[in-house]
């Protein structure tokens, strides 16, 4: 009978080794036993099942705490942090496949009469909705869409076509000129335009990301200058070239 244990696994608890024509004692030792062995086995399992909720509730937390740090909790985009983080990764995947770049400042244009025309809770509402329409509008899964400062957006968009590039920031920029913003009492609707300074480049043409942001930052700088709602691009010729 103590060889049987021994042996015995899940499948085979079922299988009857001694039947009631052996002996009393002996028969209901094994009965005993075998009670055990499936008390035994139903706890294990039990406890298998406790130990994988407990790792998928740990894994579900872990993912959310993630996101809280890579996020900006106003409008669900990446923030600036997770953005000059992930451009590193993006510009050795690009190395690799001599790609190009195109790094983006959107910037929401008067926004600050538009918090005082409609108050702080209208701007907000605009820089969530603002977001979603980037969101629809860049959706390489490729593509970086983070919040850089307070109505300020970076766009880190890999392996752009420098021939097509500012047709697309245009085009955003006409689709959120052309977007009505409800204020949030719903009793207003008004617009909202942004100003666009990009440089597209090759992969190689720096390794820091802050002079990408510099020229994209100049751009801006002179959309702004020439009446907003504008994109300016600056297109970098790989230096090889003549
Ligand atoms: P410009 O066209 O030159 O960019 O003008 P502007 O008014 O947009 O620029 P300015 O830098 O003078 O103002 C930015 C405003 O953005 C001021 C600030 O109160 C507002 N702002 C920044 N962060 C937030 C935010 O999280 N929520 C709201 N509602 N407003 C914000
Ligand atoms: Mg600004
Ligand atoms: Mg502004």
């Amino acid at each position: 009978v103590a060889n049987h244990f021994g042996k015995l696994n899940q499948n085979d608890l079922n299988t009857q080794v001694l039947d009631d024509s052996s002996p009393r004692e002996v028969y209901s030792l094994y009965q005993r036993l075998l009670t055990s062995k499936q008390e035994l086995i139903s706890h294990q399992l039990a406890l298998e099942e406790t130990v994988a909720l407990r790792t998928l509730e740990l894994e579900n937390a872990n993912q959310k705490l993630q996101e809280l740090v890579d996020k900006d909790p106003l409008t669900d985009l990446f923030n600036r942090r997770y953005a000059e983080q992930k451009f590193q990764e993006i510009r050795d995947f690009c190395l690799r496949s001599e790609q190009a770049i195109t790094i983006a400042i959107l910037d929401l244009d008067f926004f600050k009469s538009i918090n005082d025309s409609y108050g702080h809770l209208a701007g907000d509402e605009c820089l969530r909705q603002v977001s979603a329409l980037l969101l629809q509008h860049f959706k390489r899964d490729t593509d970086i869409l983070a919040r850089y400062g307070g109505e300020e957006f970076i766009l880190i968009l890999p392996m752009t076509n420098a021939l097509n590039i500012e047709h697309h920031l245009n085009e955003f920029r006409t689709i959120l000129a052309s977007t009505k913003i409800d204020s949030p009492d719903s009793k207003q609707q008004f617009n909202l335009t942004a100003s666009i300074g990009a440089i597209t480049a090759n992969a190689n043409y720096h390794a820091q990301l802050d002079k990408w942001i510099k020229i994209a930052d100049d751009n801006l700088y002179q959309a702004k200058a020439q009446g907003r709602n504008r994109v300016n691009v600056s297109i970098i010729n790989p230096q090889s070239e003549p």
